[in-house]
């Protein structure tokens, strides 16, 4: 699954360098893209004892490869995510709601942003909270919810103005803009949501 992630994200580079140029500096796609070929790379040539350490190598790869603020928030995500997921060899909806109740944590203890700062968070919070409703639910049901919640957040975080990272400077200007960060954490669990669904 985490393969498949991978390449979705990299095979959106344009349009996530496309939205950061709008409101940033343009590297977003490239940080992505270069962080999740390192994950890719890595996942082809190595195992892991159990979900908490495959999500945190992902992490740690993240933090060390893709660089600038989304290599430490999307890198803390996935490390934050791991913390209680290390007895668990399989990837069901509690642990999903594990990954995204303590990713989120861990990314605003971190960041500071907090919902409705016009950051990947705004994706990310809705994400968390669906993932608590649904983790009694079968995977496959819990994880489209998921991945529609973060849609939905994305969409609304580009009303709002930038209070946090690089877009604030532009202040009134960041209005009706995507945030890159929110794009793609929605990519994350959206192409979750499409293997599982396949597998499934
Ligand atoms: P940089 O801002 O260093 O150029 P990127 O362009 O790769 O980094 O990533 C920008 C994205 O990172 C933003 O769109 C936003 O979603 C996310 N981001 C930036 N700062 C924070 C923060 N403090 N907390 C959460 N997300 C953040
Ligand atoms: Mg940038």
């Amino acid at each position: 699954m985490l393969v498949h992630v991978a390449c979705q994200m990299i095979a959106r580079t344009d349009e996530l360098t496309h939205a950061d140029q709008a409101t940033g500096d343009g590297d977003h796609g490239i940080a992505m893209a270069r962080g999740f070929e390192a994950v890719r790379d890595q996942l082809g040539s190595h195992t892991y004892q159990d979900l908490g350490a495959l999500l945190k190598a992902v992490g740690m790869t993240l933090i060390s490869q893709a660089g600038g603020a989304s290599g430490a928030v999307f890198g803390t995500l996935f490390v934050g995510g791991s913390r209680n997921l290390a007895d668990k060899s399989t990837f069901d909806s509690g642990s999903l709601a594990s990954f995204l109740g303590d990713g989120m944590q861990a990314v605003q203890e971190r960041g500071k942003a907090r919902p409705g700062d016009k950051t990947m968070v705004d994706a990310l919070a809705p994400a968390a909270q669906c993932s608590q409703e649904m983790a009694a639910a079968p995977l496959e049901k819990a994880i489209v919810a998921v991945a529609a919640a973060a849609g939905r957040g994305e969409e609304a975080a580009r009303a709002l103005v930038a209070r946090v990272g690089k877009a604030k400077t532009l202040g009134e200007r960041s209005r009706n803009h995507p945030d890159p960060g929110a794009i793609s954490f929605t990519i994350i669990l959206q192409a979750m949501a499409e293997f599982i669904v396949d597998a499934g």
